[in-house]
């Protein structure tokens, strides 16, 4: 016996964590500074924490009343009907609920380069082709619909990401709306706006509402805090959202999940300082890093640093851990998370030094 072909898979590589470093550094893990992962630096609500903790002892059932309480909620936040918000186990989860509803073996998808790993992942499982559009660094990773179609050949789902990770660069509606507009009646536009609460721009959920070939993907795991917890979600068009009964996974978010995520959403105050603190950081690093950054949407930096491999060797042998950029196809750029005031400090001053000695 043996697996199917799974050459062509890749497996995710997600920014390092704080215990892995500490022990292979031998360092204590309380010193060193995680700006690997865009986590909330806040750490997760208390209000969080709080339901966490009370709903312990009722995980022996199955979570149906939350999954409906928490899904009724977001559907009032987002003004649409319960069945268009499909819960999952993180926006990761989302994304494979859509692959399930949409791809038939062989069918295309079209993804940024660079750009987020799992939509591609997700596609090969579910027996789709892959294909990519640049989002080019010689035009400021600029996202454009003009551009995007010159690459597009009748997909079945085309991925955005506003703002976009790794860059920080955003899709303007306007441009989604073209897009959809010009692609074929049959092409899902899926816009993933995980860092959508950092951006001040609107939300496409408004193309949700009034067309049926876009979808938003949200998640708990970077604003909220819950990135631990795996809970996100996405918004479908009404016209098929009765899909999700036919491809979720039984229970597709966990009781303690969505018990902390309708906390989350009530604590308005936590998720405007977790804003707060990322907006914060972004100019912090763009006016004190000696190097090139491009403006971001997102609680992350993009910073231009030569050999980022190195770079982000040397930062973590400091004790700040932050995302070689060299996965996503960009080996001269590492990505900074928004720490609190003193993560970023420490992170620009070390960074500052290492590209000084490295010169
Ligand atoms: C973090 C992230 C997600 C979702 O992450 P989950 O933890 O699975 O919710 C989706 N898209 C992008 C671009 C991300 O960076």
């Amino acid at each position: 016996m043996h697996p199917r072909d799974l050459s062509s898979h890749t497996a995710y590589e997600a920014g390092r964590g704080v215990e892995e470093v500490a022990r292979e550094l031998g360092l204590d893990p309380d010193s060193l500074v995680k700006l690997a992962s865009n986590e909330n630096p806040l750490g997760p609500s208390p209000a969080a924490v709080e339901a966490i903790r009370a709903h312990a002892d009722r995980v022996h059932t199955y979570p149906k009343a939350s999954h409906a309480d928490l899904t009724a909620e977001l559907a009032e936040r987002w003004d649409l009907s319960a069945n268009q918000v499909w819960l999952a186990a993180g926006g990761d989860g989302a994304l494979d609920y859509l692959s399930r509803a949409t791809l038939e073996p062989g069918d295309g998808v079209l993804v940024p380069e660079p750009g987020f790993a799992y939509y591609g992942m997700s596609a090969r499982y579910h027996h789709g082709e892959v294909t990519t559009y640049p989002v080019s660094k010689a035009e400021e990773f600029e996202q454009r619909a003009e551009k995007i179609l010159a690459d597009y050949d009748g997909e079945r789902i085309v991925y955005l990401t506003s703002p976009h990770n790794p860059t920080g660069s955003e899709v303007p509606l306007s441009e989604v709306e073209e897009l959809a507009e010009r692609t074929d009646d049959g092409t899902l536009i899926v816009v993933d706006e995980a860092y959508g609460e950092f951006s001040d721009r609107p939300s496409a959920v408004s193309l949700v509402e009034t067309r049926d070939d876009v979808a938003v993907l949200r998640t708990f795991s970077k604003a909220y805090g819950l990135a631990g917890l795996r809970l996100g979600y996405a918004l479908v068009p009404g016209s098929w959202a009765d899909a999700y009964a036919r491809v979720n996974t039984p229970f597709a978010a966990s009781e303690i999940a969505c018990r902390a995520g309708l906390a989350a959403l009530d604590d308005a105050e936590h998720v405007e300082r977790s804003i707060e603190v990322a907006h914060a950081a972004r100019e912090r690093m763009y006016e004190r890093l000696d190097a090139r950054t491009w403006e971001s949407a997102g609680n992350f930096v993009l910073v231009e640093v030569g050999d980022a491999s190195g770079v982000a060797d040397e930062l973590q042998e400091r004790g700040v851990i932050v995302r070689d950029c060299t996965s996503f196809g960009l080996p001269e750029c590492i990505r900074i998370t928004c720490g609190t005031e003193e993560e970023t400090r420490r992170a620009i001053t070390e960074c500052n030094e290492v590209l000084r000695e490295a010169t």
